[in-house]
């Protein structure tokens, strides 16, 4: 027997169950079937999808396994494709209102589960969901010539398999529906497990009301307890066609060992390097927006500067006239005691650092009184002056702690901002007017966000040009991902005709 037959079938018993009072461990919430669709945009497609998968209704979304998730994911991918484009804008057009409307809500349950970050930014970053692109990025390609036409267009793949991390874990997977369907294809999360149910309540949030609107069940399901065996299943899963992965090293490592076809939005360590021609209050107040923000969380924020010594004391005076704490060595020396464990090298080699994990994302005045010292509870970030094999200088370690270094020279900036990055080729920052300076930085970098005299989310659309994306595919080299991430590109040509000049 198939796994989808035996799927359906589990399905139908545990509905049937549910109808008449029993409970079974598949269901993962009310076995009622969801409310009909209000309305069928193609005059089918209601009927269709109520006929097509009887079984799969009234989970809206979250599944017990993966193999439950991927085979109900397949089924609204085969209805997405019917329906066509007025869906999918549809679906963009719910995600991107009801993150924005339950903005409050979804920030404070995300931030209730996984107790990092800082309250007001876990809502901030929901309403930001409608600058994710969508179904108007997927314009084809033509080619006209004596030879007729060509169009290149961009289809869906089917089923994406997506993780997601514990930092953004519904902004993440609101900005990963957004540009997966807009795409046409159906998405499965395997989100963290600290950050798994308020995953899981967006999701049954979102298909609710995708079925209310289009009449297709399940575009974005969600394995409802995700472990790594899900995500093994996850991925080996026939269904799944591609991965989007954003999170830490491991998980990146892990994904591209699968055989499929993975986009990693990888770990970062964004160095800011600071030199002599920038305006010192401009690149204080850069600074401390960006590592402030979210108590440091996010990938591209800063976590480390280097900063020309003759210019240093003054770009630290200006971030303390804005908000930022210096810590003395003291302080220093006993909040770095607290926020990493050290393990022996082998052989008697260096000691290697691990970031405690009960620090990370917590706030300024929290890291303050681990290092000794009572701030107001608003303090934005903490920053202290530290060599450049410091743990905060070498470790992604997600704090509003900044380490500031000082360097001679402009190469010694970049060398040092480079080492630090540790070929991530995430995000790099520079505050300077000089244009072979910014020139020699960006090329010694490499990385796929490079941010001049302003703070890192600048390089997301929040104050620079472009657009925003919640997974920043760097390892893999996609970019800031967009609907056209994830398409196939397909070519069609007539030949010799339909040139009309
Ligand atoms: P994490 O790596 O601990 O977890 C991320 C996801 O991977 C989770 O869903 C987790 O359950 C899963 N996971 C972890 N190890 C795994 C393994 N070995 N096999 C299978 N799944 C595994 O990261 P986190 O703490 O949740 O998030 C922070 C990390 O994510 C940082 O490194 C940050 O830079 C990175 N990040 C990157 C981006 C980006 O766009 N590039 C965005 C957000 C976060």
């Amino acid at each position: 027997m198939s796994a989808v037959n035996e799927t359906l079938i589990r399905d139908v018993v545990a509905e049937v169950l549910g109808r008449i009072g029993g409970a079974t461990t598949t269901i993962t919430q009310p076995v009622s079937a969801p409310a009909a669709p209000k309305n069928d945009s193609c005059g089918c497609g209601g009927k269709k999808a109520a006929s097509a998968a009887p079984a799969l209704r009234g989970k809206y979304g979250v599944f017990a396994t993966a193999d439950e998730a991927c085979a109900a994911a397949q089924e609204a991918f085969l209805q997405l494709q019917q329906k066509g484009m007025a869906a999918r804008r549809k679906i963009e057009e719910i995600v991107k209102a009801m993150a924005e409307k339950n903005a409050e809500p979804w920030g404070k349950i995300e931030f209730e589960e996984t107790k990092i970050g800082s309250l007001p930014h876990k809502v901030a970053k929901l309403g930001l969901i409608k600058l994710v692109p969508g179904v108007d990025w997927l314009r084809p390609d033509a080619h006209s010539g004596d030879h007729g036409i060509t169009l290149e267009e961009y289809t869906p793949f089917g089923v994406v398999g997506a993780i997601t991390p514990s930092t953004h874990s519904i902004p993440t997977l609101s900005g990963n529906i957004v540009n997966i369907c807009a795409a046409g294809n159906a998405v499965v999360f395997n989100a963290h497990p600290s950050a798994a149910k308020c995953a899981a309540v967006a999701v049954r949030a979102y298909n609710e009301a995708i079925y209310r609107e289009t009449g297709i069940e399940n575009i974005a399901c969600i394995i409802e307890k995700p472990t790594l065996d899900s995500f093994n299943a996850l991925c080996k899963n026939d269904n799944t066609r591609l991965l989007l992965v954003t999170g830490g090293p491991m998980v990146v490592k892990a994904a591209m060992q699968t055989g499929k076809r993975a986009i990693c939005a990888g770990p970062g360590n964004p160095p800011v390097f600071v030199d002599d021609t920038c305006c010192p209050t401009r690149a204080a107040k850069a600074i401390i927006s960006g590592a402030a923000f979210d108590n440091n969380l996010l990938c591209i924020g800063e976590k480390q500067v280097f900063v020309l010594d003759h210019v240093a004391d003054k770009l630290m005076q200006r971030m303390s006239e804005n908000g930022a704490v210096k810590l003395n060595s003291a302080q220093l020396e006993k909040l770095t005691k607290a926020a990493f464990t050290f393990k022996e090298g082998q052989g008697g080699g260096c000691a290697h650092a691990s970031v405690n994990k009960e620090l990370i994302g917590k706030d300024a005045s929290v890291l303050a009184q681990a290092a000794g010292v009572n701030l107001p509870a608003d303090t934005q970030l903490l920053f202290a002056e530290t060599d450049v094999n410091h743990p905060f200088v070498q470790e992604e370690q997600m704090m509003p702690m900044l380490p500031i270094v000082r360097v001679k020279s402009v190469e010694e900036g970049i060398a040092l901002s480079l080492q630090s990055e540790h070929n991530y080729k995430h995000t790099a920052v520079i505050h300077s007017h000089d244009v072979e300076n910014i020139t020699a930085m960006a090329r010694a970098l490499d990385t796929t966000l490079f941010v001049k005299n302003g703070p890192s989310p600048a390089g997301l659309g929040l104050g620079g040009e472009g657009y925003l994306s919640f997974s920043i595919a760097t390892p893999t080299g996609e970019g800031i991902t967009n609907p056209r991430t994830f398409t196939r590109v397909r070519r069609c040509v007539m030949v010799d005709n339909l040139r009309i000049y």
